[in-house]
Parts: C-alpha cells; structure tokens; sequence
C-alpha cells in the first residue's frame, strides 16, 4: 500500500445523499440483529465499517442491497426507496457493487467471462462490447494477463481483484466491501487494498467493512464503530483512532491496533 495519505481534495464528497437510512432495525427471527440505525452516505464518501465479530456489519450493508431484508424503518439509494417493490431493488442493485470476503467467482468460468456474465445477460450488453469494457477493468486491477484463466488458477489475491473488476463491469455508483481481505494471506493484501486506494481517488462512493486500520486512516473519511447491532460511534479517522469516546470502542481498537 502507497505510504503516503490520499490528499483528501483528490476526492470530492458531494452534497448529493447517495445512502440514506433511518431508524432501521432488523430481526433473524426473534434476534434483534440491527437496532435503530441512522446512516446518511453523501456521494464521494469513503467509510470504514469496524467493530467485533457479531456486530452486524455484515447483515447491515448486505441490507443495502437487499440481500437481507430490513423490517422496519427505511433505506433509499439514490433516492429510491428499498422497499418490496421488484422494480425498486432493481435500480437499487444497479447503483450497487458489491464484493465478499470469499470473492465469490464462479469457478466454472474464466477470468473474463466472469466479468462478463452479467454485462451480457442483465444489461443485453453486446459480448464484443462487453469483453472491451471488461478488459479495461481488469487492466485497472492489474490483471489483464489473468483473463483466460479460471478463478482456481488465480491466487487469493488475484480473485478478489477480479470480483473487484467484475462488479466495476456493471458500473456501479456505490461499491460495498465485506471484509475483501480477510481471507487474503498477508502479503496478498496491500495488492487488494491498493486497488480500492485507486477507486477511491476515482471518486467512488465506498462503503468497506474492514480492519484494516492502515486503509481506513489513509481512504476513508469517516469510520463508523459498530456492536451488539448498533452504530456506537462515528468520525473522522484521525479523532477515531486518537479519541475514541466509547469504552467499547477502546477496548475494541485495544485489541486490533
Ligand atoms: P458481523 O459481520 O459484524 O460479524 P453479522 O452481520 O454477520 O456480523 O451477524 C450479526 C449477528 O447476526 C451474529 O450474531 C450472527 O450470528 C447473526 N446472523 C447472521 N446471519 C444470520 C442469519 N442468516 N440467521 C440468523 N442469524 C444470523
Ligand atoms: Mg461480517
């Protein structure tokens, strides 16, 4: 990962409210996994997700996209509201990328058909058309050599630098990270990191569940401290990690920093 901090006018936050949810909760069955949460994401903005295993960050953003569903309360993405309308999830899930921690390539598939799969069957991308774009993403995360291979002949590092390449294909104005480096060996990681640097300049909007505390201090521009399903805290990275205001956010960055 570059050492020096990203200079914050390289990326513009605009005033424009890309994510909005208020009071939020939702249950699996009878748990109570997300408690009231109020979250406004303006367009441009790079935000960290941190807190213990369990705190629902993973259930929270996943509720972003509709991957889980949120029982009370709202959520809009780009102004519209998520809602069981199939037409709103759908324009919702175009604005929204999303990568997992286990990448989630279809390993039946080659390098640039995965890029391409949906391209060509949601968007009626034209294959040719869709095989340029795919390999100017690939190119971006470095890998354009890799594109005839299969995910199984990639190293961890390599796949999920094509999951991030993949969902880029679809040209989404919001990207969602779900720990994307967490199942990453270590000296695989600053690959990964150094290419969601490079979208962070580009002026996406990102949301990254991570604890990779290094990429927060240098990207973001607000980290938010979750647990027990609740947002406790948020700033900006420097008073985050200097003044934490909670205990709980003490004793949790004690143990990761
Ligand atoms: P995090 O990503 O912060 O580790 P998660 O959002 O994955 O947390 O999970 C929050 C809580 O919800 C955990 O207690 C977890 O066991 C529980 N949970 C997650 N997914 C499900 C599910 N599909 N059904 C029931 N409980 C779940
Ligand atoms: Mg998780």
């Amino acid at each position: 990962m570059s050492e020096q901090a990203i200079e914050t006018t390289e990326m513009q936050i605009s005033d424009e409210v890309a994510i909005e949810i208020t009071g939020m909760h939702k249950w699996y069955g009878d748990f109570h996994v997300l408690k009231n949460i109020n979250l406004q994401v303006r367009r441009g903005e790079r935000i960290v997700i941190c807190g213990p295993s369990g705190s629902g960050k993973s259930t929270m953003i996943r509720c972003i996209n509709r991957l889980e569903e949120h029982q009370q309360g709202s959520i809009q993405v780009g102004g519209i509201e998520l809602s069981n309308d199939l037409k709103n999830i759908d324009a919702i899930r175009r604005e929204v990328g999303m990568v997992f921690q286990h990448f989630n390539l279809f390993p039946h598939l080659t390098v640039l058909e995965n890029c391409t799969l949906a391209p060509i069957w949601v968007r009626k991308m034209p294959k040719r058309e869709a095989e340029e774009a795919a390999m100017k993403y690939l190119e971006r995360v470095k890998i354009p050599d890799q594109a005839k291979k299969y995910p199984g002949q990639l190293s961890g590092g390599q796949q999920q630098r094509v999951a991030i390449a993949r969902s880029l294909c679809m040209n989404p104005e919001i990207m969602l990270f779900d720990e994307p480096t967490s199942a990453l060996d270590p000296e695989m990681i600053s690959e990964v990191l150094d290419v969601m640097i490079d979208l962070a300049k580009s002026g996406m909007t990102m949301l990254c569940v991570t604890h990779e505390m290094g990429f927060a201090r240098k990207v973001a521009n607000r980290v938010i401290f979750m647990d027990g399903g609740e947002i406790i805290e948020e700033n900006e990275p420097e008073q985050f990690f200097t003044n934490p205001k909670s205990d709980r956010t003490k004793l949790f960055l004690s143990q990761i920093l």
